[in-house]
């Protein structure tokens, strides 16, 4: 199976080496230079659309806008070849990811919206849960190159745009945690427990789990290097907005966590990890992120 890939980012470079390690001949699209050494055996194409001409295309860019340019106004669609399966693995809109299976329907392509819960390390080791969502021929067709790439792949019906919607719950659930426990810190660091003893207690407590072993130590040891970039987080947090304005409906702590994030964003820390966002709580509001030097001093 010829494979394509677009977008070669932290978790799309990634995600193509697995393939690669696969055994698949993967033509890989990245917009700036991407270094031989960084995705070895990938083969690195000049134009996305060389990349297109493929049985099986996985996008893994930035956003709504950047698959907007990339692939639909350059026509992408129009000059597949027929039966071309597209694998979106991006975090995108639930609206785009709608508009996104219309046009490949009327192109006669096929369309599996797949983004993925894990970081870059966990992409990096085969190991992300993905999130797969299509028409039942199309998402077989590609389940076992998902494999690959997961370490499960979690089936959630015909309807792409079902799979966009968990994967934006999920993201706000994660960003929702990292507040909480900013705030828990605010609390009981002001009289006196130490912030290492206080997230012990909680995970041992009452929030067991990955997302709270991770976020807990990043925010106990002030380190912010990503990971998930706060401005992508931000993205996401809008994008959850929308969902929740196309059902008529305002969810109080996703506006909360949307205007935490946009605050690191505007503070000039959207390159950070989003847990950026918990220093900038306990900090009141003010946070600067941890200079490399102090950061060095910790290792
Ligand atoms: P990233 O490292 O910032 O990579 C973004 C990719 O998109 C790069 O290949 C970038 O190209 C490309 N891109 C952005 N705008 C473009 C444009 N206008 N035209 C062409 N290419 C463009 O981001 P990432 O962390 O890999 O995230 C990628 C997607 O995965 C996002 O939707 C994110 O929400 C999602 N995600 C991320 C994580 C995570 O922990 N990082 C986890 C799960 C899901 P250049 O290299 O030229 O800039």
């Amino acid at each position: 199976m010829q494979i394509g890939f677009i977008g070669l980012g932290s978790m799309g470079a990634a995600m193509a080496r697995n393939l690669v390690k696969a055994s698949h001949d993967v033509r890989a699209w990245n917009r700036s230079k991407v270094a031989q050494d960084n995705v070895p055996g990938v083969i690195l194409v000049d134009r996305a659309a060389d990349a297109f001409e493929a049985d099986a295309v996985f996008t893994m860019l930035s956003d709504d806008p950047a698959i907007r340019e990339v692939i639909l106004d350059a026509g992408l669609l129009a000059s597949a070849q027929p039966g071309l399966i597209h694998v979106v693995t991006s975090t995108i809109s639930v609206a785009f990811a709608r508009e996104l299976e219309l046009l490949h329907q009327e192109a006669g392509l096929g369309y599996v919206s797949a983004p993925v819960l894990g970081r870059p390390n966990v992409a990096a080791s085969g190991q992300l849960n993905i999130l797969a969502a299509g028409k039942a021929d199309a998402v077989a067709a590609v389940q076992p190159l998902l494999a690959h790439l997961s370490k499960k792949v979690w089936m959630l019906g015909e309807d792409p745009a079902r799979a966009n919607a968990a994967k934006l719950a999920c993201n706000m659930m994660i960003a929702m945690a990292i507040e909480a426990m900013a705030e828990g810190v605010v609390l009981t660091e002001s009289i006196g427990l130490d912030r290492a003893d206080f997230f012990e207690l909680i995970l041992g407590a009452l929030f067991s789990g990955r997302a709270y072993e991770r976020y807990s130590a990043q925010i106990t040891d002030r380190s912010f290097e990503p990971g998930f970039k706060a401005k992508l987080a931000l993205k996401d947090m809008r994008l959850a907005i929308e969902a929740s304005n196309e059902i008529g409906r305002t969810l109080p702590m996703l506006e909360a966590v949307r205007d935490g994030l946009g605050k690191a964003v505007s503070a000039g820390l959207g390159e950070k990890d989003w847990s950026i966002m918990a220093d900038m709580t306990v900090r009141g509001g003010s946070s600067v992120a941890p200079s490399e030097d102090e950061s060095e001093k910790k290792h």
